[in-house]
């Protein structure tokens, strides 16, 4: 398992070439989805055991982003992998196109205020790797965020990548860990996938027009998606590049990720002190010393005893 992971990271201070490096139909040494069953199995299950442990400690918290074009996988590996923890310490957000409210701020705005606390698990559904990804395809985009002129200009996309590495930088010396998912489907895997959402009436609500529009742009995006990992692949927090024409082998990969990151935490929950364990055996003394006051459901006995007929 190590070897495949080795192999997704985007290797720090390297430079990838997206289409010749990785393969979106890559399935490491497994055959089928059901070979990688029971190892999808086992991760969920291992994850609840660590979310258990993170979330008790409420010392570390854990920031896992997907990025991906449409119809690459996100929302599905996200139900499945975080389909055994605790819903009390996971937070799901979902970067859509900025309001007017959002523009108004610095970009980084909407998502600080979305980052996990201690002990908790948040999970960003698009981030602000948008920023340097559908704005930078679309320039439009920029033209809304009130960017004063004498700033924007062509080392804008240069300098966002700084600021996100400085960014992720203050998180991960501030106990947050950064994990970052590139879903990488094919464009003929995603063209699969939109027909059957046509083809499916029960799909049909996850498909729209503008998931063609942007379609056309694949290519664009490709480029956008390499030069990014180019330039925000950093020791504290790298990319990985999730294979994902086959959805069971997206699971398995980002379920390793996440559980290998976890482990490195030595995860342990809290220990007591001396005095605390004292004070917790007198509580269970108490407790099993106490009278029976109003609404207590045990029969009383009448003094003396009950007697036997
Ligand atoms: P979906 O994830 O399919 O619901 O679509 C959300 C849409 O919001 C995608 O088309 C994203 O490209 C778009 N989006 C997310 N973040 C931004 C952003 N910062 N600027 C512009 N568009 C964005
Ligand atoms: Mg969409």
């Amino acid at each position: 398992m190590d070897n495949l992971l080795a192999s997704l990271i985007v290797p720090p201070g390297k430079k990838i070439d997206l289409r010749n490096d990785y393969d979106p139909g890559h399935i490491g040494h497994f055959m089928s989805k059901e070979d990688a069953e029971d190892a999808i199995a086992a991760g969920i299950r291992l994850l609840s055991l660590q979310q258990d442990k993170l979330y008790a400690q409420d010392t570390y918290a854990l920031l896992i982003i997907f990025q991906a074009m449409d119809a690459a996988g996100k929302d599905s590996t996200i139900k499945h992998v975080m389909s055994g923890v605790n819903p009390q310490g996971v937070q799901v957000t979902s970067f859509k196109v900025p309001s007017v409210e959002e523009l108004n701020h610095d970009y980084l705005w909407r998502n600080y205020i979305a980052l996990p606390r201690r002990g908790d698990i948040g999970i960003f559904n698009r981030s602000y790797y948008e920023e340097v990804l559908v704005v930078r395809v679309h320039p439009e985009y920029l033209a809304r965020q009130h960017i004063p002129p004498e700033l924007n200009d062509r080392n804008l996309w240069n300098r966002r990548f700084d600021e996100i590495n400085h960014f992720e930088k203050y998180l991960t010396d501030n106990g947050i860990i950064v994990l970052k998912f590139f879903l990488y489907v094919s464009k003929e895997e995603q063209k699969r996938r939109f027909l059957q959402r046509v083809e499916e009436p029960d799909k049909n609500w996850k498909f729209s027009a503008a998931d063609i529009h942007e379609r056309a742009f694949f290519e664009d995006y490709m480029e956008a998606y390499e030069d990014m990992f180019n330039h925000t692949s950093t020791a504290n927090a790298p990319w990985y590049i999730i294979p994902a024409d086959h959805k069971w082998f997206t699971r398995l990969a980002v379920v390793s990720v996440i559980h290998r990151a976890l482990d490195k935490l030595q995860l342990e929950y809290p220990k007591v002190t001396t005095e605390e364990k004292d004070a917790l055996l007198k509580a269970k003394a108490d407790m099993e010393n106490e009278s029976d006051g109003p609404g207590s459901t045990r029969k009383k006995e009448k003094k003396g005893g009950r007697k036997k007929a």
